[in-house]
């Protein structure tokens, strides 16, 4: 039997702001533990929670790039569950008026473009983290670290559309962009500020209802998402296949063993008793405000995918990979602003520079190349000083050196021949060494001919100009 996989996606993201969301205390990472921390987000008893503009606005910023409709009127709702890192014994969410719903974002798989639909985004603080043992003092205790409580998130729910692990990874590449792109989150995954978990179902092809799902938490990067769900939805089948069912559960992600595995059973939505909070009033959003909102948001990747397609009349999958950041995008811009071959330039960012700056682990704004310089490397390629070759080797001298390229080449003599007496020199030396291969060119074996121009190149240490060595070979052996 063939089955479909059912995906939908819980993203946490964590907004962009100084203080936390309803207290003056710092959100700023890595401090030492419970340094951030004051009796509101410690949740002592008697403190009143008072909601951070700016967490509300980057919150409506998420909902407006990503097509949602915001609630006009929305509230602020108690979900109850004991934790030790929930010091009030209740985490402040949003439920039945979340701030945004039904918005959409557009994804692309293998040339495929999917419109995948958002459920809601709403708004909550985030509890603290636990720290069990580590480069304690007594590796028996858990300790707790407030100071993430009380950090502003917002929650993406997508819809169950997603129909492929390689979606899903496509999506969370798509919504990080945006997020990034509107200054919303910095979405550093290993601090944090992003994190996904992955609702999987499967269902035999066909069937209208989904099948029960399970939740795998614990993805820290969207690889192991990816693998994640592609590992959950064979379980499932084996599971189904065996003639047993599948569990509703809470799962973890075990990214050095490529499994998951049951954490704990699911708990019913309505076991956190959700009440609206009694210490925050409602949120009244204006028309005026949502406009003036949609008026400061940036150019989306989208838009800026179609300008560059239009404008600089690359193909769809360049634009694709120059706006993953804005940091490319400008260093892509940077660079076609200051010389006019748009194609070759995305060339040499796809292929080069985002290949080394990933083998270094870097992003493009450290690149030792500032486009300035890339420019020139290319000025010289397009001017016959140097063949394609040759420039990868200057640009590889250049990136770790930081010289230019002219430097470079001045140096080590590396500018092609395009001196043709010079090439016609070489053409009759390797003639004179080859006169066997000479004969059976004659006698019609034209293979030998790129033989020939083979042992000329090599002869040049690869800095013939190519083109002149084809033509003076073939002048001098006709
Ligand atoms: P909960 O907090 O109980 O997990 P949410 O509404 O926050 O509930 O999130 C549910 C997520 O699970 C959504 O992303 C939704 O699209 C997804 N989902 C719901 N039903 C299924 C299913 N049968 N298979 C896969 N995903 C599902
Ligand atoms: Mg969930
Ligand atoms: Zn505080």
């Amino acid at each position: 039997m063939n089955y479909e996989m059912v995906i939908g996606l819980e993203v946490h993201v964590q907004l962009k702001t100084q203080s936390k969301i309803f207290c003056s205390c710092s959100t700023t990472f890595g401090k030492p533990a419970n340094e951030n921390t004051c009796p509101v987000c410690l949740g002592m008893p008697g403190v009143l929670p008072v909601l951070n503009k700016e967490a509300l606005q980057l919150a409506m910023k998420a909902c407006l790039s990503t097509n949602c409709r915001i609630t006009p009127m929305n509230r602020f709702a108690r979900k109850n569950y004991f934790y030790p890192d929930l010091p009030k014994g209740y985490q402040i969410s949003q439920f039945e008026l979340p701030l945004g719903v039904g918005g959409y974002i557009n994804i692309q798989t293998n040339g495929v473009k999917k419109k995948i639909g958002l459920t809601r985004i709403h708004m909550e603080e985030d509890a603290g983290k636990l720290i069990h043992g580590e480069n304690l003092d007594s590796p028996d205790k858990s300790y707790v670290d407030f100071n993430r409580t009380g950090v502003p998130l917002v929650e993406i729910v997508s819809e169950p559309e997603l129909r492929s692990g390689e979606e899903a990874r496509e999506y969370l590449t798509q919504l990080k962009s945006i997020l990034d792109y509107a200054e919303i989150s910095d979405c550093n995954m290993e601090e944090g500020s992003l994190r996904c978990d992955a609702n999987v179902s499967v269902r035999p092809e066909g069937q209208k209802e989904f099948g029960t799902r399970t939740e795998t938490k614990n993805l820290n990067s969207f690889r192991f998402v990816q693998r994640a769900i592609e590992y959950e939805v064979d379980r499932q089948i084996k599971v189904l296949e065996q003639g047993d069912s599948i569990i509703q559960e809470t799962r973890l992600y075990d990214s050095s063993k490529g499994v998951t595995f049951a954490m704990r059973s699911k708990e019913e939505a309505h076991d956190y008793r959700y009440f609206p909070e009694p210490d925050l009033v409602p949120i009244e959003i204006s028309d005026k405000w949502i406009e003036e909102t949609m008026d400061q948001l940036p150019e989306l990747p989208e838009q800026k995918r179609e300008r560059f397609i239009q404008s600089y009349k690359i193909p769809e999958y360049d634009a694709g990979v120059l706006t993953t950041s804005r940091e490319i995008a400008d260093y892509y811009e940077k660079s076609a602003s200051l010389h006019p071959n748009p194609k070759l330039i995305s060339n040499w960012i796809m292929g080069e520079l985002l290949r080394e700056l990933k083998n270094d682990g870097q992003k493009i704004n450290a690149s030792p190349i500032k486009p300035e310089r890339l420019v020139s490397l290319l000025k010289l390629i397009e001017d016959g000083t140097l063949s394609a070759k040759m420039a990868k080797i200057v640009f590889e001298e250049m990136y770790r050196s930081s010289k230019s390229a002219i430097e470079i080449v001045t140096k080590k003599g590396l500018a092609q021949i395009t001196d043709s007496s010079a090439i016609e020199n070489l053409v009759d030396e390797v003639l004179q060494l080859n006169t066997g291969q000479v004969e059976q060119y004659r006698n019609g074996k034209e293979k030998v001919f790129g033989f020939l121009v083979g042992q000329i190149m090599k002869k040049s240490k690869g800095q013939a100009d190519p083109t002149l060595v084809n033509k003076l070979l073939k002048d001098r052996i006709n």
